[in-house]
């Protein structure tokens, strides 16, 4: 079968390769590949930065922001042929840690985890998978062409689910969210504050693309101003940063208002110093009873909230999300950036 692989750490070795059909001990769920969406994290695989092939084979499929519809599925395991569904990327280690045992493996403590696409399992970008059904999720048969934005919205759910649960400790009736980065990560966080009702504001640098437009047709506000004046102007009670860039976090840390909840989800490069003063940034985290989180990826809980929250979506804005459509052969053309790109997905056709 065919499938995008790279040979892990190996730079350049991004190809369409046929590859050996899944083993059948890898899961009950045999899963048609239908697509999967691209991201930093397959540019870096790509550029040989890091990359895991699973044990006895050279090459890594690559792809975790998969989509697939079952094609075979035992009576038991409440799934039919026919159901459009994703596979969670991260499992719990073999033998697991103390998170992993209690299904909390995107909070996995000692690293032993595997990520399909990544880190020891094949990945998505394959025209079969197979995968168990206690890690799949179904989806809204109506999210056929949109579907492949679960991953990147469970990583979303999952920061919102940290904000409910650190403003939880006190009273808590946020009204502002600021969403810093307007790539698919603070669009779909942007999505998800509109669904609940919030005065939703999104920040990035850019002024013209598709971007402005979607976060205004969220009923959203869109911001290009220099970051600090707009934390000034807005006031968000929750700020949840998807850039990685040290300018932004620093901003975001030290023009916050009691009791913000500020989750970091962008990852920077380390070697970016800058200079914060750090007593007067703790002085006002214990005054006002700040929280600063970090969170990344996502467990069955979030894959489930962010299936819903697709689901409750607007069809046709989730499509606009997906500037690019390429086919799985033409992987070269996906791989490079375009200005006006939002999220690029790779089709997979039989
Ligand atoms: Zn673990």
């Amino acid at each position: 079968m065919r499938a995008l692989t790279v040979v892990p750490m190996q730079k350049d070795s991004l190809a369409v390769q046929d590859m050996p059909a899944p083993d059948e001990g890898l899961g009950d769920l045999l899963v048609q590949g239908l697509a999967v969406g691209v991201c930093g994290t397959d540019h870096e695989l790509a550029s040989g930065l890091y990359g895991w092939a699973p044990e006895g084979s050279e090459r890594l499929i690559i792809g975790h922001e998969g989509l697939g519809r079952v094609a075979e599925a035992p009576d038991e395991s409440g799934f039919n042929a026919g159901d459009l569904v994703v596979s969670i990327v991260r499992m719990p280690d073999p033998e697991p840690c103390g998170a992993c045992a209690h299904g909390e493996w995107d909070m996995c403590r000692n690293g032993k985890y595997t990520e399909h696409g990544i880190k020891q399992l094949h990945g998505f970008a394959a025209e079969r998978w197979r995968v168990q059904s206690k890690h799949t999720v179904r989806l809204d048969p109506s999210l056929e062409s949109v579907g492949m934005l679960l991953e990147p919205t469970t990583v979303v759910a999952k920061a919102w689910e940290q904000v409910d649960r650190v403003g939880g400790r006190g009273w808590f009736d946020p009204k502002s969210v600021l969403l810093t980065g307007a790539g698919p990560i603070g669009q779909l966080g942007a999505m998800i504050g509109a669904q609940r009702g919030l005065d939703v504001h999104v920040l990035d640098q850019v002024t013209d693309g598709p971007k402005p437009q979607l976060v205004a047709d969220l009923g959203a506000t869109y911001h290009s101003e220099p970051v600090d004046e707009v934390l000034k102007k807005v006031k968000p009670e929750i700020v949840i940063e998807g850039t990685g860039a040290v300018p932004v976090i620093r901003a975001a840390l030290q023009d916050s208002q009691p009791y913000t909840i500020t989750v970091l989800t962008g990852i920077s490069n380390p070697g970016k110093e800058t200079s914060v003063d750090l007593g007067a940034l703790n002085r006002d985290l214990v005054l006002d009873n700040g929280a600063v989180v970090g969170s990344v990826n996502a467990n069955l809980r979030h894959y489930e909230a962010g299936a819903k929250a697709l689901a409750a979506a607007d069809r046709s804005w989730l499509e606009r999300l997906v500037t690019r459509r390429v086919p799985l052969e033409k992987f070269d053309d996906a791989f490079t950036p375009q200005p006006d790109d939002v999220k690029v997905v790779l089709t997979i056709a039989d």
